[in-house]
């Protein structure tokens, strides 16, 4: 995610430096942006960076921090000023997580994991060098990438994964004696979220023929993350209705290795009850569907 803001606001030294290690996984990244109190209400945040010298000094707190626990650096949106509208004040910093006063705290998740985090900063000293286009000026970073990410949270290739795996357990599932896919209602309900994967992927497709030509996602992704998670959503439901009563075993020791037991019902039924609460996140991450249908009245109809 942060490649592009980096490609589009970055220095030579930066891009020199940080964009080959991105494509070659060297190094890992998390994204600091939200804040207890600062999510969907984002410019309210209050982390604090303070210039001393060649460094900024960091100090505050982000939660629901994926992955934190396993970033070699976090792209951070930190306040630089308290002057004017707090959008203005925010500046986009990228900080080492192995740099001292880092702290992560995971958070355990519904579904038994624990993918994110809270990462406390204290008196963290950040080189100004790590700074990303203007001081003061990171709002326009961090809604440049909110494009990309709204874009890619649309996952149509992990939804066709999933699609065609509902189809296949459709039909060893019986009703009334007859696979799943013969029963009309299920079947239709399975047509319908084809119907819908198939247009979002060819309005997928248009953002990235856009974005080819030059033109970066804007408040359109909010369209697609709806979407996209409506589908994802949509899809762990039909799985559980097609299981039935064998979905609803929650053993998430199950993920653990060496772990033999036997499982409770058809192989495929075991990791659905974590899967269908795990991605009950997927709309509130990259901002809440609520808000991107506010985005979507003031942005792009105008409401
Ligand atoms: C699994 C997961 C992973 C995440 N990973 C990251 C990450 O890596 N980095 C990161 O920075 N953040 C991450 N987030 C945080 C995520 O972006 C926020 O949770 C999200 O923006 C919502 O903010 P909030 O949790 O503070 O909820 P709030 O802003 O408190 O909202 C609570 C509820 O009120 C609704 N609401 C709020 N304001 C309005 C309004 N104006 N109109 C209508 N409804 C409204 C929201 O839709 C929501 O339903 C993650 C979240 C989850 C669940």
């Amino acid at each position: 995610m942060v490649a592009p803001v980096i490609m589009a606001f970055g220095n030579e030294a930066q891009k020199a430096h940080y964009l080959p290690r991105i494509l070659s996984s060297e190094d890992w990244w998390c994204q600091g942006y939200s804040e207890p109190g600062a999510g969907s209400d984002l410019a309210s945040l209050k982390t604090r960076a303070i210039a001393d010298g060649e460094d900024y000094i960091v100090n505050g707190q982000k939660t629901w921090t994926t992955y934190a626990q396993y970033a070699d650096l976090m792209f951070t949106l930190v306040r630089t000023s308290t002057e004017g509208k707090p959008q203005v004040g925010i500046s986009f910093l990228l900080i080492d997580m192995n740099s001292p006063g880092i702290s992560v705290n995971p958070i355990r998740t519904f579904d038994g994991g624990a993918e994110v985090n809270e990462v406390f900063l204290t008196d963290v000293r950040v080189p100004k060098a790590n700074l990303i286009g203007e001081e003061n000026k990171g709002w326009t970073c961090a809604k440049f990438l909110l494009g990309h990410e709204r874009t890619g949270i649309a996952a149509v290739g992990r939804s066709k994964k999933q699609l065609a795996k509902l189809k296949e357990i459709a039909g060893a599932e019986l009703s009334g004696g007859r696979p799943l896919t013969e029963d009309r209602r299920f079947s239709e309900r399975i047509a319908g979220i084809e119907i819908d994967l198939l247009a979002l992927e060819s309005v997928v497709l248009e953002t990235l023929a856009e974005e080819a030509r030059g033109n970066p996602p804007g408040p359109g992704s909010s369209l697609l993350k709806i979407k996209g998670t409506e589908i994802q959503q949509g899809l762990t439901e039909l799985l559980f209705e097609a299981i039935g009563p064998y979905a609803a075993p929650y053993v998430p020791e199950a993920f653990e290795p060496g772990w033999n037991e036997a499982p409770i019902g058809p192989d495929y039924a075991m990791p659905l009850a974590p899967t269908y609460f795990n991605w009950r996140k997927a709309s509130i991450y990259g901002g809440s569907n609520e808000i991107q249908k506010n985005i979507i009245a003031k942005m792009v109809l105008g409401l």
